[in-house]
Order: structure tokens, then C-alpha cells, then sequence
């Protein structure tokens, strides 16, 4: 599989520590409010990354942190602690607004069919392990203690990575909202690995420490998450594009400082959700959230279709327009599967085989979803039995995850009850469960009952225009799409 990497800037042949074996770290949520579209395009494409992984037949152990403590509402170590914000304007405890909305973004997760990692790690669980690491590098010299707080100094490397090919943007919000500077650091780029004074002093969790009573910095967990959970040597990091700097930066200057070697080769990052406004985020514009969504009437199986539909290293722009285009491709879909017939014949193998084949180009192309989504078209096209069709998307499904033989077969039972009922006067219609070609077929059979036989051909050649054969039956007629 080729997959761009962020940290060498090409797209590179994907290649792990051990064979068949990938460990795979995702930078989980702060949960101090409910995640918005724009952050779960990232767990979506992530999710996807890992079903494809584990199509193309790796084994995959995947971890994610939950930010309970820490992380302050500018990346770069300044403003108040974003949990704290949260329970503040919500009359709650820290640990309440940290189950509630850890609670929400799972069930966001789930109705958008992001499987869970293997391990979720809340930080507030992994104090002592954070006290560990920071020790250590204070113990190499990596790490100073001064006014108070941890910082890490960043002057020790030989290099302080920094991912420079996303937008100047990312790499202007440590400078624009840490106004104030901190005179504790030695060099500019340092950043705080435990705090015990900071501005806000009523600071909900704290917990001892060897520097005192206070708590973790926000990257200082994922590198110790990842450490443990992941082991000395991690294939494949992912995050939104946004966290590249300097969080990401910052994970790979601990960590590679405590474990004295290579960390993580392979780094991919998912841009950002626009709306035309700019970037999507919490504090300006509409806050839109998977429950939005369900209010407005979308599936959040659309949203998922409508982020699979273009390049995770692009920016895509969210309007409502765009979303009904893909609310109207994904109903067209499902409609088309559900009229496949997969009650007869055998599944052609060789058939799956090929079409299973384009579709793994398509994925170890830099994980090219939009092509992944026309293999689905395209199987739908082949010239073969419904039977094999079905093979073929459920296949695909296990990496796109849209539920397509699921929601095909819902709509299938749901036009079975409603032919069932389309009995008018004793006059019976079989077929799709369409209302509007059920009314087409009602106002022949009342032109043919008038003799206007006229206007009864006129009604069978709309219908034979529309794709629909019509055959006339004992109780009334039946209608199928051909
Ligand atoms: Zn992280």
C-alpha cells in the first residue's frame, strides 16, 4: 500500500516494524464539548485507513488517548485548561464532563460505523506513567524544571521536527494565542510537560508529583499512551493536519528523547473540514454535530459517504447543498442494491476476484476513496448475477463502511410492505413499492376501465420510458424496474 507520508512529504510504500503487523496510534478527543463534523472527518478517515489496513491483511493494533486533563485552549501550552472550560459552562465536574461527552463522541462514532480502537486510554488513567517518562527525561537532560513546571528543552535535539507542508495557518495559532510568552522557557519552541503553577489556579485534577502537586501537558500523553500500548517502535501516527504542529512535533521530541532511537516513520495527516466561511471550528459559525444531522434528517451514513467521496489530504467544503448531493447519491444506491436480485445463482468468484482487485488499487493508491466509491458503481454495472454483485459490495463495505447490503435489504423489506398494501379497489399493483409509478399504473387501469384506451398506451409508454415493465395480472397488474 502507498500512503503519503507527512513526516518525508511523498507518498511512500508502506512498510511496518514487523511483518503483518501494524501499530497504529490516533490522537483521540478532548472532551470538553461535543466533537463537530470537521474533527470527525479525521476519525472517519482514519477508520477507514485501519478496515483497509486490515483488508489488505494486516493484523492491526490500534490505539487512541481520550484528553480528560491538559490540554489548554491554545495548543501552545497557554489559556485555561479546555476541560475546565467545559465544566465551568455546564455547572458539572471535570469527571462528569469528561464521561458525557467521551460518552457522545462514541456514540458519534457508532453512527458513523468508525469502529473502536483497540485501546482508548483516558489520560487522567495514566498519571503515574506520564511521572515516569517525565523523570526519565529530566534524568537525560532533556527536561528542566523551572518556575514551578516541567518544560522540555527542545535546544537538546539535534533536530526539532516540524512537519512543513501544512497550511501556515496551523503553524500561526501556537504564535497568535500564545501572546503572552513565558519567561520559565529557555528556547522559544519548549513546552511544558507537567504544570504546577500556571495562571489558572483553580485548576480542577491535579494530582503529587517529585515537582510538585499539578498536572500532565496535553502531548506528553499520547507520546506515553502510544508507549505503552504500542510498544518502543510505532508504524503509523495519524491525526487531523491541524495537531501537526506543534503537537505532533512535540510527541516526536519526547518520545524519540526517551527511547533513544526512531519512533514513528510513518506519519498521516487528514485536512481540514472548510464551510465557506473557512475552517470549521467550535467558536465561530453554526456548530454542526452528528445530532444536527439526524435533526436536519440526514443519515450520518451520508456524512460518511459525503467524506469518502474526496481525498483525505484535500480540504473539503461542507454547505447543506453538498451534503443533499450526497444524500441523493447514497438514496440512489441503496434503491439500485436493493433492486439487485441476490436470491438466485452462485457467487462468481472469479468476478469478486477482479473487482476486489481494482478496489485494493484504489486503496493502496494513497487511500483514494472517491475511486473506492466508483468500484462500487462499477460493480454494480458488471455483467453478472445479482448474487455476485451482492458479494462484491459487501466486500467493499468491510473497508467503506456505508451498510449498503444492510440499508438495501431494510428498503427491500420496507417495499415488500408497501406492495403488499398498494391494493385499491380491490385492484392490486405489484411491484417496487413506488408511489408515484403505483399512481401511474392506478390511472391506466381507471383509463382502461373509461376506454380510453388512448390514454392507457400513453400511460404504459411513460412508464416503458421510465425503465418499467408493466405486465398485467389476474387481481391487477405488476411492475418491475428493467
Ligand atoms: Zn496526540
Amino acid at each position: 500500500m502507498y500512503l503519503y507520508n507527512s513526516a518525508t512529504h511523498k507518498k511512500e510504500l508502506f512498510q511496518t516494524h514487523t511483518k503483518d503487523h501494524v501499530e497504529m496510534y490516533t490522537c483521540g478527543p478532548t472532551v470538553y464539548h461535543f466533537a463537530h463534523i470537521g474533527n470527525l472527518r479525521s476519525y472517519i478517515m482514519e477508520d477507514v485507513l485501519e478496515k483497509a489496513l486490515r483488508w489488505r491483511g494486516y493484523d492491526v493494533n490500534r490505539v487512541m488517548n481520550i484528553t480528560d486533563v491538559g490540554h489548554l485552549s491554545s495548543d501552545a501550552d497557554t489559556g485555561e485548561d479546555k476541560m475546565l472550560k467545559g465544566a465551568k459552562r455546564e455547572h458539572k465536574t471535570v469527571l462528569e464532563i469528561a464521561q458525557f461527552y467521551t460518552d457522545a463522541f462514541f456514540s458519534d462514532c457508532d453512527k458513523l460505523n468508525i469502529k473502536r480502537p483497540d485501546v482508548v486510554q483516558p489520560a487522567t488513567g495514566l498519571i503515574d506513567e506520564f511521572i515516569r517518562v517525565i523523570s526519565s527525561l529530566i534524568d537525560k537532560g532533556y527536561a528542566y524544571v523551572a518556575g514551578g513546571n516541567v518544560y522540555f528543552d527542545t535546544s537538546k535535539l539535534e533536530r526539532y521536527y516540524i512537519f512543513n507542508d501544512h497550511d501556515e495557518e496551523d503553524l500561526a495559532v501556537g504564535v497568535r494565542e500564545g501572546v503572552e510568552e513565558d519567561e520559565n522557557k529557555r528556547n522559544k519552541n519548549d513546552f511544558v510537560l507537567w504544570f504546577t503553577k500556571s495562571k489558572f489556579e483553580d485548576q480542577a485534577l491535579k494530582w503529587d508529583s517529585p515537582w510538585g502537586v499539578g498536572y500532565p501537558g496535553w502531548h506528553i500523553e499520547c507520546s506515553c499512551i502510544s508507549m505503552k500500548y504500542n510498544g518502543d517502535y510505532l508504524d503509523l501516527h495519524c491525526g487531523g493536519v491541524d495537531n501537526a504542529f506543534p503537537h505532533h512535533t512535540n510527541e516526536i521530541a519526547q518520545s524519540e528523547a526517551y527511547l533513544g532511537h526512531p519512533w514513528c516513520p510513518h506519519w498521516f495527516h487528514v485536512h481540514h473540514l472548510n464551510t465557506n466561511a473557512g475552517k470549521m471550528s467550535k467558536s465561530k459559525g453554526e456548530f454542526l454535530t452528528v445530532s444536527l444531522l439526524e435533526e436536519k434528517g440526514y443519515d450520518p451514513l451520508v456524512y460518511r459517504l459525503f467524506c469518502l467521496q474526496s481525498h483525505y489530504r484535500n480540504g473539503l467544503v461542507f454547505s447543506w447543498e453538498n451534503l443533499d448531493n450526497a444524500k441523493a447519491a447514497y438514496d440512489k444506491l441503496i434503491s439500485r442494491i436493493a433492486a439487485l436480485d441476490g436470491g438466485d445463482g452462485e457467487v462468481d468468484w472469479e468476478t469478486l476476484n477482479a473487482y476486489a482487485d481494482k478496489f485494493a488499487a484504489a486503496l493502496d493508491n494513497d487511500l483514494n476513496t472517491s475511486m473506492a466509491v466508483t468500484c462500487v458503481y462499477d460493480a454494480l454495472k458488471a455483467k453478472t448475477n445479482g448474487a455476485t454483485k451482492r458479494a462484491i459490495l459487501g466486500t467493499f463495505d468491510q473497508v467503506l463502511g456505508l451498510d449498503l447490503l444492510k440499508k438495501a435489504d431494510e428498503k427491500r423489506a420496507q417495499q415488500a410492505k408497501q406492495t403488499a398494501s398498494a391494493v385499491q379497489g380491490g385492484y392490486t399493483i405489484t411491484g417496487e413499492g413506488d408511489p408515484a409509478i403505483d399512481a401511474l399504473v392506478m390511472q391506466r387501469y381507471e383509463a382502461k376501465k373509461a376506454k380510453n384506451y388512448a390514454e392507457a398506451d400513453r400511460i404504459r409508454d411513460e412508464l416503458k420510458a421510465q425503465g418499467i415493465e408493466l405486465t398485467d395480472t389476474k387481481d391487477g397488474a405488476a411492475w418491475r424496474r428493467v
